[in-house]
């Protein structure tokens, strides 16, 4: 049970906000982000700071960008 939370935690799911599908790897997107103060500026890994913190995130679709 235990093993499988970690499991759930260790994977930085990145959802688009919009159409709700999961941006995948290699793949272009747009997140809105809140700048943070000093103090609590986000270290660590890029797509485990941005599923936490980013206030929208968009996938290449729904961001009007092609890929
Ligand atoms: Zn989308």
């Amino acid at each position: 049970m235990l093993e499988k939370l970690k499991d759930h935690f260790k994977e930085a799911e990145l959802i688009c906000s919009k159409c709700g599908r999961m941006v995948e790897d290699g793949e272009r997107f747009s997140v809105t982000l809140v700048k943070p103060s000093d103090k609590q500026m986000p270290v660590g890994q890029l797509d485990k700071m941005l599923a936490k913190r980013a206030v929208n995130i968009s996938c290449s679709d729904c961001s009007g960008e092609a890929s």
